[in-house]
């Protein structure tokens, strides 16, 4: 019997859910190698949950997505539809944001109190999204740290070499980062 069996669209479901049972998930941890379409599966599980038509590229966080939108632009997307901007630029900017500085405001999220981070040297920065207020991110840097771009994928090298379905705009430009534009724009505008 193959070892290299797809999993089937049930099992997605419970790994995205959080409720596969030991059984499966030490099934799944021991098989030889992930079958190919496992992705795909994936994307299509979770294009089925989303209430928008945009084909979901890659997932970045619980309520993330990078999408193709109805501009054939690929741009960074809130579940509850709210577009943030092009993936090529940190989305987080995009964000409301809330940062804890003080001792008291930071408390109020960690416990013990021997876990919170030292006011001064660190401070906690919350990201929402403007629309539907979900908390998307936290962050725990030094202040005046730039805002962390966590994940800026080169889709196209990942669709093309390791999905083989090259995606159809496929093009130089994408794999590039953008977040100094923003910032950019930012200064201008101050000064
Ligand atoms: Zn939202």
């Amino acid at each position: 019997m193959s070892i290299e069996a797809s999993v089937g669209k049930d099992l997605i479901e419970q790994l995205i859910d959080g409720t596969i049972d030991a059984e499966n998930a030490t099934r799944l941890l021991k098989m030889d190698r992930k079958d190919k379409d496992r992705f795909i599966n994936y994307i299509a599980v979770l294009q089925e949950r989303v209430s928008w038509e945009d084909q979901i590229l890659m997932r970045l966080g619980d309520k993330v997505y990078i999408v193709i939108n109805a501009d054939k632009q690929r741009v960074a997307k809130c579940e509850c539809g709210h577009e943030f901007c092009d993936y090529r630029k940190n989305w987080k900017l995009a964000c409301k944001i809330r940062t804890r500085r003080t001792l008291e405001e930071m408390q109020q999220v960690y416990d013990p109190t021997p876990a919170v981070p030292e006011p001064g040297w660190q401070e906690i920065r919350e990201f929402f999204c403007p629309n539907c207020a979900s908390q998307l991110a936290v962050e725990v840097v030094a202040p005046g740290y730039p805002i962390v771009f966590e994940m800026l994928p080169d889709l196209d090298k990942f669709y093309r070499e390791y999905l083989g379905r090259p995606l159809e705009d496929e093009s130089s430009e994408w794999y590039q980062d953008q977040t100094h534009s923003v910032t950019q724009q930012w200064a201008a505008k101050a000064s």
